[in-house]
Protein backbone atom coordinates (compact mmCIF):
# COMPACT_ATOMS: atom_id res chain seq x y z
CA UNK A 1 0.00 0.00 0.00
CA UNK A 2 1.03 3.24 -0.93
CA UNK A 3 2.36 5.54 2.09
CA UNK A 4 -0.10 8.70 3.16
CA UNK A 5 0.42 11.76 1.72
CA UNK A 6 1.63 13.91 3.99
CA UNK A 7 0.18 17.33 3.97
CA UNK A 8 1.18 20.54 6.45
CA UNK A 9 -1.64 22.43 7.37
CA UNK A 10 -2.44 26.37 6.91
CA UNK A 11 -1.93 26.83 10.20
CA UNK A 12 0.86 24.45 11.00
CA UNK A 13 2.79 26.71 8.28
CA UNK A 14 1.92 29.81 9.64
CA UNK A 15 2.84 28.76 12.75
CA UNK A 16 6.08 27.21 11.70
CA UNK A 17 6.88 30.70 9.68
CA UNK A 18 5.83 32.75 12.64
CA UNK A 19 8.07 31.21 15.17
CA UNK A 20 11.10 31.70 12.48
CA UNK A 21 10.43 35.27 13.04
CA UNK A 22 10.71 35.02 16.66
CA UNK A 23 13.71 33.10 16.54
CA UNK A 24 15.59 35.88 14.23
CA UNK A 25 13.94 38.72 16.31
CA UNK A 26 15.83 36.47 19.52
CA UNK A 27 19.04 36.83 17.31
CA UNK A 28 18.97 40.50 16.83
CA UNK A 29 18.27 40.78 20.70
CA UNK A 30 20.64 39.16 22.27
CA UNK A 31 23.58 40.99 19.96
CA UNK A 32 21.35 44.48 20.46
CA UNK A 33 23.30 46.94 22.74
CA UNK A 34 21.16 49.46 24.74
CA UNK A 35 21.99 52.95 24.07
CA UNK A 36 20.81 56.23 23.85
CA UNK A 37 22.83 57.35 21.28
CA UNK A 38 20.90 58.02 18.07
CA UNK A 39 23.28 56.07 15.29
CA UNK A 40 23.68 53.50 17.24
CA UNK A 41 19.46 53.08 17.70
CA UNK A 42 19.49 53.88 14.07
CA UNK A 43 22.09 50.98 13.51
CA UNK A 44 20.40 48.89 15.84
CA UNK A 45 16.67 49.12 14.22
CA UNK A 46 18.57 48.23 10.81
CA UNK A 47 20.07 45.59 12.03
CA UNK A 48 16.77 44.09 13.03
CA UNK A 49 14.73 45.11 9.62
CA UNK A 50 17.53 43.18 7.73
CA UNK A 51 17.58 39.94 9.61
CA UNK A 52 14.06 40.07 9.18
CA UNK A 53 14.28 41.00 5.42
CA UNK A 54 16.49 38.44 4.73
CA UNK A 55 14.20 35.82 6.87
CA UNK A 56 11.55 36.96 4.97
CA UNK A 57 12.99 36.49 1.17
CA UNK A 58 13.96 32.85 2.61
CA UNK A 59 10.16 32.51 3.68
CA UNK A 60 8.52 33.84 0.56
CA UNK A 61 10.65 31.42 -1.35
CA UNK A 62 9.91 28.47 0.42
CA UNK A 63 6.50 29.07 -0.35
CA UNK A 64 6.65 29.32 -4.00
CA UNK A 65 8.94 25.93 -3.39
CA UNK A 66 6.22 23.74 -5.00
CA UNK A 67 6.74 21.29 -1.82
CA UNK A 68 4.02 18.61 -2.16
CA UNK A 69 3.25 18.12 1.71
CA UNK A 70 2.79 22.46 1.60
CA UNK A 71 0.94 22.72 -1.74
CA UNK A 72 -1.44 19.62 -1.18
CA UNK A 73 -1.85 20.78 2.32
CA UNK A 74 -2.15 24.46 2.16
CA UNK A 75 -3.55 25.16 -1.25
CA UNK A 76 -1.75 26.85 -4.25
CA UNK A 77 -3.61 30.03 -4.22
CA UNK A 78 -3.56 30.56 -1.08
CA UNK A 79 0.11 30.30 -0.91
CA UNK A 80 -0.17 32.78 -3.59
CA UNK A 81 -2.02 34.81 -1.87
CA UNK A 82 0.13 34.85 1.19
CA UNK A 83 3.25 34.69 -1.02
CA UNK A 84 1.64 38.35 -2.42
CA UNK A 85 0.84 39.64 1.05
CA UNK A 86 3.93 38.51 2.64
CA UNK A 87 6.31 40.25 -0.42
CA UNK A 88 4.75 43.59 0.41
CA UNK A 89 6.25 43.27 3.94
CA UNK A 90 9.97 41.81 3.32
CA UNK A 91 9.65 44.75 0.58
CA UNK A 92 8.81 47.29 3.38
CA UNK A 93 11.70 45.44 6.05
CA UNK A 94 13.81 45.79 3.43
CA UNK A 95 13.39 49.54 2.46
CA UNK A 96 13.44 50.32 5.88
CA UNK A 97 16.56 48.41 6.83
CA UNK A 98 18.46 50.30 4.08
CA UNK A 99 16.90 54.17 4.93
CA UNK A 100 17.87 52.90 8.66
CA UNK A 101 21.09 51.69 7.77
CA UNK A 102 21.79 55.35 6.01
CA UNK A 103 20.64 57.41 8.58
CA UNK A 104 22.84 55.70 10.55
CA UNK A 105 26.06 55.88 9.30
CA UNK A 106 24.88 59.77 8.41
CA UNK A 107 24.45 60.46 12.19
CA UNK A 108 27.54 58.84 12.87
CA UNK A 109 29.83 60.54 10.69
CA UNK A 110 27.68 63.88 10.80
CA UNK A 111 27.34 64.07 6.70
CA UNK A 112 23.84 64.60 4.88
CA UNK A 113 21.92 61.33 3.77
CA UNK A 114 23.43 61.90 0.22
CA UNK A 115 26.51 61.62 1.13
CA UNK A 116 26.00 58.96 3.55
CA UNK A 117 25.10 57.14 0.75
CA UNK A 118 28.12 57.98 -1.84
CA UNK A 119 30.15 57.12 1.33
CA UNK A 120 28.60 53.91 1.78
CA UNK A 121 29.04 52.59 -1.76
CA UNK A 122 32.34 51.91 -1.23
CA UNK A 123 32.20 49.34 1.38
CA UNK A 124 32.69 46.02 -0.14
CA UNK A 125 29.24 44.27 0.06
CA UNK A 126 26.83 47.17 0.37
CA UNK A 127 26.93 48.15 -3.66
CA UNK A 128 25.81 44.40 -4.17
CA UNK A 129 23.39 44.87 -1.07
CA UNK A 130 21.55 47.79 -2.63
CA UNK A 131 21.86 46.53 -6.46
CA UNK A 132 19.39 43.36 -4.75
CA UNK A 133 17.09 45.94 -2.56
CA UNK A 134 16.70 47.67 -6.61
CA UNK A 135 15.68 43.90 -8.30
CA UNK A 136 13.39 43.81 -5.37
CA UNK A 137 11.68 46.95 -5.52
CA UNK A 138 11.51 46.01 -9.55
CA UNK A 139 9.71 42.44 -8.74
CA UNK A 140 7.45 44.64 -6.22
CA UNK A 141 6.54 47.17 -8.91
CA UNK A 142 6.09 44.71 -11.37
CA UNK A 143 4.07 42.80 -9.22
CA UNK A 144 1.35 45.57 -7.76
CA UNK A 145 -1.97 44.89 -8.88
CA UNK A 146 -2.45 48.15 -11.62
CA UNK A 147 0.66 47.60 -13.32
CA UNK A 148 0.25 43.28 -13.00
CA UNK A 149 -2.86 43.34 -15.15
CA UNK A 150 -0.92 45.02 -18.12
CA UNK A 151 2.13 43.19 -18.05
CA UNK A 152 1.70 39.91 -20.00
CA UNK A 153 2.26 36.84 -17.46
CA UNK A 154 5.37 35.75 -18.98
CA UNK A 155 7.58 39.26 -18.35
CA UNK A 156 5.90 39.44 -15.07
CA UNK A 157 7.13 35.48 -14.34
CA UNK A 158 10.67 36.46 -16.00
CA UNK A 159 10.65 39.86 -13.94
CA UNK A 160 10.04 37.32 -10.74
CA UNK A 161 12.73 35.03 -11.48
CA UNK A 162 15.34 38.07 -10.38
CA UNK A 163 14.12 37.04 -6.93
CA UNK A 164 16.47 34.54 -6.64
CA UNK A 165 19.48 36.81 -7.83
CA UNK A 166 18.64 39.06 -4.96
CA UNK A 167 18.10 36.62 -2.42
CA UNK A 168 21.58 35.79 -3.18
CA UNK A 169 22.81 39.30 -2.91
CA UNK A 170 21.25 39.75 0.24
CA UNK A 171 22.64 36.59 1.74
CA UNK A 172 26.10 37.65 0.83
CA UNK A 173 25.38 40.77 2.45
CA UNK A 174 24.11 39.32 5.27
CA UNK A 175 27.32 36.76 5.82
CA UNK A 176 29.60 39.74 6.06
CA UNK A 177 27.40 41.93 8.54
CA UNK A 178 27.78 42.38 11.78
CA UNK A 179 24.93 40.18 12.78
CA UNK A 180 26.53 37.12 11.62
CA UNK A 181 29.90 38.05 10.86
CA UNK A 182 30.81 37.75 14.64
CA UNK A 183 28.93 34.84 15.34
CA UNK A 184 29.61 31.60 14.09
CA UNK A 185 26.73 29.46 15.30
CA UNK A 186 23.93 32.12 13.68
CA UNK A 187 26.07 31.84 10.53
CA UNK A 188 26.00 28.63 9.88
CA UNK A 189 22.29 28.23 10.94
CA UNK A 190 21.82 30.95 8.30
CA UNK A 191 23.27 29.06 5.77
CA UNK A 192 21.81 25.89 6.31
CA UNK A 193 18.08 27.46 6.35
CA UNK A 194 19.22 29.06 2.96
CA UNK A 195 21.13 26.33 1.39
CA UNK A 196 17.48 24.12 2.70
CA UNK A 197 15.05 26.68 0.61
CA UNK A 198 17.44 26.49 -2.18
CA UNK A 199 17.89 22.44 -2.42
CA UNK A 200 13.89 22.73 -1.85
CA UNK A 201 13.51 24.90 -4.83
CA UNK A 202 16.11 23.21 -7.10
CA UNK A 203 14.37 19.16 -6.12
CA UNK A 204 10.71 20.51 -6.83
CA UNK A 205 11.02 22.96 -9.26
CA UNK A 206 13.64 21.59 -11.83
CA UNK A 207 14.51 17.73 -10.55
CA UNK A 208 10.67 16.75 -10.04
CA UNK A 209 9.01 18.15 -13.07
CA UNK A 210 12.14 16.51 -15.46
CA UNK A 211 12.26 13.47 -13.87
CA UNK A 212 8.63 13.50 -13.79
CA UNK A 213 8.71 14.32 -17.78
CA UNK A 214 10.83 11.17 -18.56
CA UNK A 215 9.32 8.84 -16.73
CA UNK A 216 5.59 9.43 -17.48
CA UNK A 217 5.83 10.62 -21.60
CA UNK A 218 3.08 12.10 -21.63
CA UNK A 219 1.47 12.86 -25.45
CA UNK A 220 -1.88 14.48 -26.49
CA UNK A 221 -4.50 11.90 -27.51
CA UNK A 222 -7.62 13.74 -28.24
CA UNK A 223 -9.21 17.48 -28.37
CA UNK A 224 -12.42 17.05 -27.99
CA UNK A 225 -14.97 19.94 -28.09
CA UNK A 226 -16.87 20.47 -25.27
CA UNK A 227 -19.17 23.57 -26.01
CA UNK A 228 -18.55 27.42 -27.32
CA UNK A 229 -14.55 28.08 -26.92
CA UNK A 230 -14.13 25.22 -24.41
CA UNK A 231 -12.03 22.05 -25.32
CA UNK A 232 -11.49 18.73 -23.46
CA UNK A 233 -7.61 17.56 -24.14
CA UNK A 234 -7.18 14.52 -23.45
CA UNK A 235 -3.36 12.91 -22.74
CA UNK A 236 -2.05 9.61 -21.97
CA UNK A 237 1.32 8.75 -21.03
CA UNK A 238 3.10 5.22 -18.57
CA UNK A 239 2.97 4.89 -15.11
CA UNK A 240 0.50 8.16 -14.00
CA UNK A 241 -0.68 6.46 -10.85
CA UNK A 242 2.34 7.22 -9.25
CA UNK A 243 1.68 10.80 -10.04
CA UNK A 244 -0.93 10.21 -6.93
CA UNK A 245 -2.96 13.02 -8.46
CA UNK A 246 -6.64 13.82 -6.78
CA UNK A 247 -9.67 14.67 -7.85
CA UNK A 248 -9.89 18.63 -7.20
CA UNK A 249 -6.17 19.10 -7.84
CA UNK A 250 -4.52 20.59 -11.31
CA UNK A 251 -0.94 20.31 -12.76
CA UNK A 252 0.89 23.14 -14.82
CA UNK A 253 1.16 22.08 -18.33
CA UNK A 254 3.69 23.30 -21.31
CA UNK A 255 2.59 21.09 -24.30
CA UNK A 256 5.49 21.04 -26.58
CA UNK A 257 3.78 22.76 -29.46
CA UNK A 258 5.31 25.58 -32.10
CA UNK A 259 3.17 27.78 -30.35
CA UNK A 260 2.76 26.51 -26.75
CA UNK A 261 5.96 25.60 -25.43
CA UNK A 262 7.16 28.53 -24.16
CA UNK A 263 4.75 28.56 -21.32
CA UNK A 264 3.05 26.64 -18.66
CA UNK A 265 -0.61 27.17 -17.73
CA UNK A 266 -2.49 25.66 -14.57
CA UNK A 267 -5.19 23.51 -15.08
CA UNK A 268 -7.84 21.36 -13.29
CA UNK A 269 -8.00 17.49 -13.87
CA UNK A 270 -12.04 17.15 -14.72
CA UNK A 271 -11.62 13.54 -14.80
CA UNK A 272 -10.29 11.09 -12.28
CA UNK A 273 -6.69 9.37 -13.03
CA UNK A 274 -7.88 6.49 -14.93
CA UNK A 275 -6.20 4.01 -17.41
CA UNK A 276 -2.86 5.97 -17.48
CA UNK A 277 -5.05 9.15 -18.89
CA UNK A 278 -4.99 12.40 -17.40
CA UNK A 279 -8.00 15.19 -18.91
CA UNK A 280 -8.31 18.81 -18.48
CA UNK A 281 -10.92 21.04 -19.67
CA UNK A 282 -10.16 24.41 -21.01
CA UNK A 283 -11.57 27.51 -22.08
CA UNK A 284 -10.53 30.04 -24.49
CA UNK A 285 -9.62 33.29 -22.69
CA UNK A 286 -6.33 34.56 -23.79
CA UNK A 287 -3.76 33.75 -26.62
CA UNK A 288 -2.26 30.74 -25.02
CA UNK A 289 -5.59 28.97 -24.20
CA UNK A 290 -6.95 29.81 -27.86
CA UNK A 291 -4.39 28.00 -28.92
CA UNK A 292 -5.36 24.59 -27.22
CA UNK A 293 -7.78 23.83 -29.53
CA UNK A 294 -5.20 23.46 -31.96
CA UNK A 295 -3.26 21.08 -30.44
CA UNK A 296 -3.33 17.61 -32.32
CA UNK A 297 -2.76 14.19 -31.07
CA UNK A 298 0.95 13.26 -30.62
CA UNK A 299 1.84 16.63 -29.08
CA UNK A 300 4.36 15.97 -26.21
CA UNK A 301 3.15 17.25 -22.83
CA UNK A 302 5.49 18.18 -19.66
CA UNK A 303 3.09 18.23 -16.33
CA UNK A 304 4.24 19.09 -13.23
CA UNK A 305 2.37 18.41 -10.25
CA UNK A 306 -0.41 17.72 -9.24
CA UNK A 307 -0.76 20.72 -7.26
CA UNK A 308 -3.90 22.13 -4.81
CA UNK A 309 -5.61 21.03 -1.71
CA UNK A 310 -9.67 21.30 -2.97
CA UNK A 311 -9.68 17.70 -2.43
CA UNK A 312 -11.56 15.14 0.03
CA UNK A 313 -9.29 15.25 2.71
CA UNK A 314 -10.77 18.67 3.32
CA UNK A 315 -14.12 17.28 3.72
CA UNK A 316 -15.33 17.09 7.45
CA UNK A 317 -19.53 16.70 6.97
CA UNK A 318 -21.33 13.53 5.92
CA UNK A 319 -23.08 16.06 3.17
CA UNK A 320 -21.35 17.64 0.27
CA UNK A 321 -22.39 20.77 -1.95
CA UNK A 322 -20.09 21.37 -5.16
CA UNK A 323 -20.63 24.96 -6.19
CA UNK A 324 -19.29 25.94 -9.56
CA UNK A 325 -19.14 28.96 -11.72
CA UNK A 326 -18.35 28.50 -15.21
CA UNK A 327 -15.10 26.64 -16.29
CA UNK A 328 -14.81 26.18 -12.06
CA UNK A 329 -16.87 23.17 -13.11
CA UNK A 330 -13.39 21.13 -14.35
CA UNK A 331 -12.31 20.37 -10.41
CA UNK A 332 -15.57 20.01 -8.96
CA UNK A 333 -16.60 17.29 -12.30
CA UNK A 334 -13.91 15.01 -10.83
CA UNK A 335 -15.17 15.67 -7.70
CA UNK A 336 -18.66 15.05 -8.32
CA UNK A 337 -17.78 11.23 -9.64
CA UNK A 338 -15.18 10.49 -6.92
CA UNK A 339 -16.40 11.61 -3.32
CA UNK A 340 -17.66 9.11 -1.21
CA UNK A 341 -21.13 9.40 -0.53
CA UNK A 342 -24.54 8.07 -0.22
CA UNK A 343 -28.25 8.84 -2.34
CA UNK A 344 -28.33 12.09 -1.06
CA UNK A 345 -25.43 13.07 0.17
CA UNK A 346 -23.56 15.25 -2.35
CA UNK A 347 -25.60 18.20 -4.72
CA UNK A 348 -24.05 20.31 -7.66
CA UNK A 349 -25.20 23.61 -8.47
CA UNK A 350 -23.53 25.14 -11.44
CA UNK A 351 -23.93 28.30 -12.28
CA UNK A 352 -23.75 29.76 -15.98
CA UNK A 353 -24.85 32.49 -18.30
CA UNK A 354 -27.14 30.09 -20.25
CA UNK A 355 -27.68 26.91 -21.13
CA UNK A 356 -25.57 26.93 -24.15
CA UNK A 357 -22.63 27.32 -21.92
CA UNK A 358 -22.63 24.73 -19.47
CA UNK A 359 -19.54 22.10 -20.72
CA UNK A 360 -19.90 18.33 -19.41
CA UNK A 361 -23.53 18.48 -19.25
CA UNK A 362 -24.04 14.62 -19.88
CA UNK A 363 -21.58 13.36 -17.94
CA UNK A 364 -23.01 15.61 -15.06
CA UNK A 365 -26.01 14.24 -15.60
CA UNK A 366 -24.82 10.50 -15.91
CA UNK A 367 -23.22 10.64 -12.63
CA UNK A 368 -25.98 12.67 -10.76
CA UNK A 369 -28.37 9.78 -12.00
CA UNK A 370 -25.75 6.63 -11.20
CA UNK A 371 -24.77 8.53 -7.67
CA UNK A 372 -28.31 9.58 -7.02
CA UNK A 373 -26.85 12.67 -6.32
CA UNK A 374 -28.97 16.11 -7.11
CA UNK A 375 -27.52 18.44 -9.87
CA UNK A 376 -28.85 21.90 -10.55
CA UNK A 377 -27.57 24.60 -13.08
CA UNK A 378 -28.20 27.96 -12.48
CA UNK A 379 -28.46 29.87 -15.58
CA UNK A 380 -29.19 33.71 -16.15
CA UNK A 381 -26.90 36.37 -16.81
CA UNK A 382 -24.80 37.84 -13.41
CA UNK A 383 -26.66 41.13 -13.49
CA UNK A 384 -29.90 39.37 -13.44
CA UNK A 385 -32.37 40.93 -10.58
CA UNK A 386 -32.82 37.81 -9.25
CA UNK A 387 -29.60 35.72 -8.09
CA UNK A 388 -29.56 32.24 -7.87
CA UNK A 389 -26.66 32.14 -5.15
CA UNK A 390 -28.62 34.90 -2.89
CA UNK A 391 -29.18 33.13 0.75
CA UNK A 392 -32.48 32.70 0.03
CA UNK A 393 -32.01 30.68 -3.32
CA UNK A 394 -28.98 28.45 -1.85
CA UNK A 395 -31.67 27.45 1.23
CA UNK A 396 -34.43 26.67 -1.38
CA UNK A 397 -32.47 24.20 -3.63
CA UNK A 398 -30.25 22.55 -0.22
CA UNK A 399 -32.75 22.83 2.59
CA UNK A 400 -30.02 21.61 5.18
CA UNK A 401 -27.32 23.79 3.62
CA UNK A 402 -25.75 24.41 6.76
CA UNK A 403 -24.98 20.61 7.28
CA UNK A 404 -22.84 20.51 4.38
CA UNK A 405 -19.38 21.10 3.54
CA UNK A 406 -19.17 23.24 0.30
CA UNK A 407 -16.55 23.22 -2.40
CA UNK A 408 -16.47 26.23 -4.52
CA UNK A 409 -14.72 26.99 -7.18
CA UNK A 410 -15.31 29.92 -10.41
CA UNK A 411 -14.88 33.36 -11.32
CA UNK A 412 -13.66 35.38 -8.59
CA UNK A 413 -16.49 37.86 -7.94
CA UNK A 414 -19.04 34.49 -8.36
CA UNK A 415 -16.56 33.03 -5.37
CA UNK A 416 -16.89 36.34 -3.38
CA UNK A 417 -20.04 36.41 -3.62
CA UNK A 418 -21.44 32.92 -3.00
CA UNK A 419 -18.80 32.05 0.26
CA UNK A 420 -20.65 35.43 1.62
CA UNK A 421 -23.88 34.36 0.73
CA UNK A 422 -23.11 30.65 2.10
CA UNK A 423 -22.14 32.41 5.27
CA UNK A 424 -24.79 34.49 5.68
CA UNK A 425 -27.18 31.07 5.40
CA UNK A 426 -25.06 29.43 8.08
CA UNK A 427 -22.84 27.58 6.31
CA UNK A 428 -19.13 28.72 8.79
CA UNK A 429 -16.13 30.07 6.73
CA UNK A 430 -14.27 27.04 7.84
CA UNK A 431 -16.21 24.26 5.93
CA UNK A 432 -16.01 26.65 2.82
CA UNK A 433 -13.40 24.98 0.75
CA UNK A 434 -12.74 27.28 -2.38
CA UNK A 435 -9.77 27.57 -5.00
CA UNK A 436 -9.21 30.82 -7.41
CA UNK A 437 -8.20 30.16 -11.00
CA UNK A 438 -5.70 33.33 -10.90
CA UNK A 439 -2.36 33.24 -9.00
C1 LIG B 1 -5.16 26.47 -10.04
C2 LIG B 1 -5.74 26.86 -11.38
C3 LIG B 1 -6.54 25.95 -12.06
C4 LIG B 1 -7.11 26.30 -13.29
N1 LIG B 1 -7.89 25.40 -13.94
C5 LIG B 1 -8.46 25.74 -15.11
C6 LIG B 1 -9.28 24.81 -15.83
O1 LIG B 1 -9.48 23.68 -15.41
N2 LIG B 1 -9.83 25.21 -17.00
C7 LIG B 1 -9.61 26.48 -17.52
O2 LIG B 1 -10.13 26.79 -18.58
N3 LIG B 1 -8.83 27.38 -16.85
C8 LIG B 1 -8.26 27.04 -15.68
N4 LIG B 1 -7.45 27.95 -15.04
C9 LIG B 1 -7.25 29.28 -15.62
C10 LIG B 1 -6.19 29.20 -16.72
O3 LIG B 1 -4.96 28.78 -16.19
C11 LIG B 1 -6.00 30.58 -17.36
O4 LIG B 1 -7.21 30.92 -17.98
C12 LIG B 1 -4.93 30.52 -18.42
O5 LIG B 1 -3.67 30.36 -17.83
C13 LIG B 1 -4.97 31.82 -19.22
O6 LIG B 1 -3.94 31.77 -20.18
P1 LIG B 1 -4.01 32.67 -21.50
O7 LIG B 1 -2.62 32.94 -21.90
O8 LIG B 1 -4.89 32.05 -22.52
O9 LIG B 1 -4.73 33.98 -21.05
P2 LIG B 1 -4.16 35.41 -20.75
O10 LIG B 1 -5.11 36.36 -21.35
O11 LIG B 1 -2.73 35.58 -21.09
O12 LIG B 1 -4.30 35.42 -19.17
C14 LIG B 1 -5.57 35.45 -18.55
C15 LIG B 1 -5.35 35.35 -17.06
O13 LIG B 1 -4.70 34.11 -16.73
C16 LIG B 1 -3.52 34.34 -15.97
N5 LIG B 1 -2.44 33.50 -16.50
C17 LIG B 1 -1.94 33.53 -17.75
N6 LIG B 1 -0.93 32.66 -17.87
C18 LIG B 1 -0.81 32.07 -16.65
C19 LIG B 1 0.07 31.09 -16.10
N7 LIG B 1 1.05 30.56 -16.83
N8 LIG B 1 -0.08 30.75 -14.80
C20 LIG B 1 -1.04 31.30 -14.05
N9 LIG B 1 -1.90 32.23 -14.50
C21 LIG B 1 -1.78 32.61 -15.77
C22 LIG B 1 -3.15 35.77 -16.18
O14 LIG B 1 -2.61 36.32 -14.98
C23 LIG B 1 -4.44 36.45 -16.53
O15 LIG B 1 -5.06 36.98 -15.40
C24 LIG B 1 -6.87 27.60 -13.83
C25 LIG B 1 -6.05 28.48 -13.16
C26 LIG B 1 -5.48 28.12 -11.94
C27 LIG B 1 -4.60 29.11 -11.24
Amino acid sequence: MPAPLLRTSPRALLTGLATGAVLVTTLWLVQAEPSGRLDVLFATLAHLSGLLAGYGILAMLLLMARVPAVEHGVGADRLARWHALGGRYVLTLCCAHAVLALCGYAAHTGTDVIGAAVDLMGYPGLATAAAGTALLVAVGVTSARALRRRVRHETWRATHLLTYVAAALAFAHQLSGPDLAGGPLAAWLWTLLHTTVGTLLIWYRLVVPVRQALRHGLRVVEVRVEGPGVVSVVMQGLGLDALRAEPGQFFRWRFLDRRLWRTSLPFSLSAPVRDDTLRITVKACGDHTRRIRRLRPGVRVLATGPFGALTAHRRTRRKVLLLAGGVGITPLRALFETLPGDPGDLTLLYRAGSAAQLVLREELEAIADARGAALHYLLGPSDDPFDPLAPRALRNLVPDLAEHDVYLCGPPGMSRAAAAALERAGVPAARIHSEQFTF
